[in-house]
């Protein structure tokens, strides 16, 4: 088989989105598997929707997320350049070459008619395609009207009757039916070619293997075959990845906020948890894991373990594999990672082991970073407690728990782990408190809160000295 080179082709919007990063991953996770290559070609022929920096976005977004291509524009390559609008020549020579062989034909319809056009179609209820009323004009006044300056395109002329047979990669053999085909606009009337033109065109250039792409553009497909065909070159093969559903199956949104890709990790996402989520929108592993790492992904993914259903986008699932990754992932990256919440929130981290042992236990609390500062906040800041919490600190057994513990903490020899685990037993037994009426109290004096990590575990993060002066400030509110 020849080399392996995919693209991923998006058109430049201004941000990635989760559609997007899906196609990128998968094309990524296929050139790293099969040892190809992997192109960025941007598909910026709409001139309307051309976003500034856009580029750089996006390959900011990528760089972010630890995805890196092997060509593309800023990049660099052997096939470039890799932004369509820099490529116009080309894509006229091919348009030229489509008018001489007779593919292709001018057409000057105004968008009016074609209107019109469609409307009288659709009331016979017939399909709403071009009449080819432009075909039936004559070479003379075709030049004359070019040469008088009238704006006009250029359209495929598709065949009349023959079904289309793409052999898909991931969905087996699909048929399309040439009635249901317009005359293919390939280039518009500004002189730029439309997606169709320009993507064949590049993906032959490019030398592309295997065009991944979603399956909204399966319906484009005969169109590319037939432009192949035309251009007397082989075509590439053809994955189409199944729709991105939202649960209720509806098509999945486009409302920026809910898919950008940045925004999920602004909302504190890792992007560890993000690629294994969107690695699983459509493809499984071998057995029912979940868990993948990039690495892992790359020597797994194959095309055959791509399903054709669409694929649900279960924001339940991200939460959960975040928390996963939270908690499991090296706890310095995962301090590192957190280090601007606190930040933000004016809170000292200098204590650098005190931080990581904060980390460490925090972190089993939260599903998002962002959330690790309210999880953490009472190990660096000092509370006044308020009503019930407030009552069951100052009952006398909780006074008599907290005198305990400042006298035995203070001859305390060593602050491991298992000495304040035997502590906590011996305090039990000694003063006769049990459960709740023990655990509660103590934690509500340490951290502010009824519920939490163990008591060793508090004293730890907290050192002895902090630890008593909490319990000190406890009693002393008993006692006024
Ligand atoms: N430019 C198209 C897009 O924005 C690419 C489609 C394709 O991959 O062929 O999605």
């Amino acid at each position: 088989m020849n080399k392996v080179r995919v693209r991923f082709a998006p058109s430049p919007t201004g941000f990635l989105h989760i559609g997007g990063l899906r196609t990128a991953l998968y094309d990524y996770l296929y050139a790293r598997h099969q040892d190809g290559s992997l192109v960025l070609r941007i598909e910026d022929t709409d001139q309307n929707r051309k976003v500034e920096g856009a580029v750089e976005n996006l390959l900011q977004s990528f760089h972010k997320l630890g995805i890196d291509f092997d060509e593309g524009p800023l990049i660099g390559g052997d096939f470039g350049p890799y932004v369509q609008s820099q490529r116009l020549e080309l894509y006229h020579k091919y348009a030229q070459e489509l008018i001489d062989k007779r593919f292709a034909y001018p057409c000057f319809c105004t968008s009016e008619t074609l209107d019109q056009m469609r409307k009288e179609l659709q009331e016979k209820k017939l399909f709403p395609k071009y009449d080819r009323r432009c075909l039936k004009l004559s070479k003379e006044e075709v030049q004359r009207r070019i040469e008088a300056g009238e704006p006009h395109v250029l359209r495929l002329k598709m065949p009349d009757e023959r079904t289309f047979v793409i052999d898909d990669e991931i969905r087996g053999r699909v048929e399309i039916d040439t009635y249901q085909l317009d005359d293919q606009v390939i280039i518009k009337s500004d002189g730029f070619p439309t997606y169709h033109l320009a993507a064949v065109v590049d993906d032959h250039l490019m030398e592309i293997s295997h065009v991944i792409r979603g399956e909204e553009w399966l319906s484009s497909t005969p169109k590319h075959i037939f432009l192949y065909e035309c251009l007397g070159w082989s075509a590439p093969h053809w994955v189409h990845l199944p729709l991105i559903l939202n649960p209720d199956r509806s098509k999945l949104s486009k409302r920026m906020n809910d898919v950008s890709v940045d925004s999920y990790l602004e909302k504190g996402y890792l992007k560890e948890a993000l690629l294994n989520f969107v690695a699983l929108l459509g493809w499984h592993g071998a057995d029912d894991r979940e868990l993948y790492s990039l690495q892992e992904l790359c020597r797994e993914f194959s095309l055959d373990r791509v399903n054709k259903a669409g694929a649900v986008f279960d924001l339940t699932k991200l939460d959960w594999m975040n928390g996963q990754y939270i908690r499991t992932l090296p706890l310095d990256y995962i301090a590192e990672q957190c280090r601007a919440y606190f930040k933000q929130a004016g809170i000292d981290i200098s204590d650098n082991d005190k931080y990581l042992r904060v980390i460490n236990t925090a972190r089993n609390y939260i599903t998002v970073l962002p959330e690790i500062v309210a999880q953490s906040e009472a190990y660096y800041q000092t509370k006044d407690l308020e009503g019930k919490d407030l009552e069951d600190i100052t009952d006398a057994d909780s006074r008599r728990l907290f005198e305990w513990y400042i006298k035995e903490l203070s001859s305390l020899q060593s602050c491991d782990k298992d000495a304040l685990g035997e502590l906590v037993s011996r305090g039990m037994t000694e003063l006769g408190i049990k459960g709740k009426q023990y655990f509660h109290p103590l934690r509500l004096a340490l951290i502010y809160r009824g519920s939490g990590p163990d008591i060793p575990t508090l004293i730890d993060i907290l050192g002895i000295e902090e630890s008593t002066s909490r319990l000190k400030r406890a009693m002393s509110i008993g006692t006024h």
